[in-house]
């Protein structure tokens, strides 16, 4: 499917980035040389990649355990193990998954390993349209917004910036989900380590080209789940929500990563 977009392997990429971190191999000498600029800043953001992907497999696990069938995964990135619809199938075969991104190069790379699954569909959509994103013909087909449902914000709306007015993006999805439903965020947050975020910010807009500010603090990032319950423990760093297994290898667990689930009442 890679003949559909033409891939420019010398501007570094947000989903290559994560891959290298991850420890994949869909990156390019320029993704590489970012992010390993980006952990001279941050040598903690490769535990932090892990930690979050990790923290996304806990997060489908118990809501599938609890009966959600149908996700949104909004700003998924490249296609790598654990992918949302094969860690809920292994509780729910049935699940329904729309996967959405607006990198053409994620886009090609999931719509070949989902080729030929009916219960799954890639979206091409911006989160910063969260309307349109919503009204897209795979997410109407695929999802029932009057059943249980789960809008997964995993690693992306850091990328916003505040010109992007994410809590009116966040918003507009808070309402979309029918009670019952859930919203679960991971987000890098400022407290104490601003001058830190900014520099690993800096070099993300070097080739994100946009404007703007990023940083937010765990306020903030709390603000984005106004009118949901937060399901415990709350809002925490991500490697800290509801581990499944002590880990031999005792990381800091003080992240600045934290990630968190809620529910709307209903
Ligand atoms: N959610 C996955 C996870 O946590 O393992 C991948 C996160 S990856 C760090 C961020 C993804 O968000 C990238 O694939 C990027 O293309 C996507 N992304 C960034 N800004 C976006 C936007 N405005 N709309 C849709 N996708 C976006």
């Amino acid at each position: 499917m890679c003949e559909r977009v033409t891939i420019d392997d010398t501007i570094p990429n947000i989903a290559r980035i994560y891959d290298y971190f991850l420890g994949g191999t869909t990156n390019y000498p320029c993704d590489r040389e970012l992010a390993e600029q980006l952990l001279r800043v941050a040598p903690e953001a490769r535990t932090m990649a892990r930690d979050n992907r990790a923290f996304l497999g806990r997060v489908v696990r118990h809501l599938t355990a609890r009966g959600v069938r149908q996700f949104l995964d909004i700003g998924t990135g490249l296609p790598t193990q654990e992918n949302v619809h094969q860690v809920a199938r292994r509780i729910a075969p049935a699940t329904r998954v729309v996967y959405v991104d607006n990198d053409p190069v994620v886009l090609a790379h999931a719509d070949a390993l989902l080729a030929g699954d009916r219960a799954v569909a890639v979206a091409e959509a911006d989160l910063r349209r969260p309307a349109e994103l919503l009204a897209h013909p795979a997410v109407r087909r695929l999802l029932d917004f009057d059943r249980p449902l789960a809008i997964l914000l995993v690693g992306i709306v850091y990328f916003l910036t505040d010109t992007d007015r994410p809590s009116d993006v966040v918003a507009t999805l808070r309402d979309a989900l029918p009670p019952g439903g859930y919203l679960a965020m991971s987000h890098v947050v400022s407290d104490g380590r601003s001058d830190l975020l900014g520099r690993a910010q800096e070099l993300y807009r070097g080739f994100l080209r946009r404007g703007g500010d990023a940083r937010r603090t765990r306020a903030q990032v709390e603000s984005f789940f106004a009118g949901l319950e937060l399901v415990p423990p709350g809002l925490v760093y991500v490697g800290n929500w509801r581990p499944e297994a002590e880990t031999a290898d005792p990381l800091d667990r003080s992240g600045w990563l934290l990630g968190a689930v809620a529910r709307k009442p209903g």
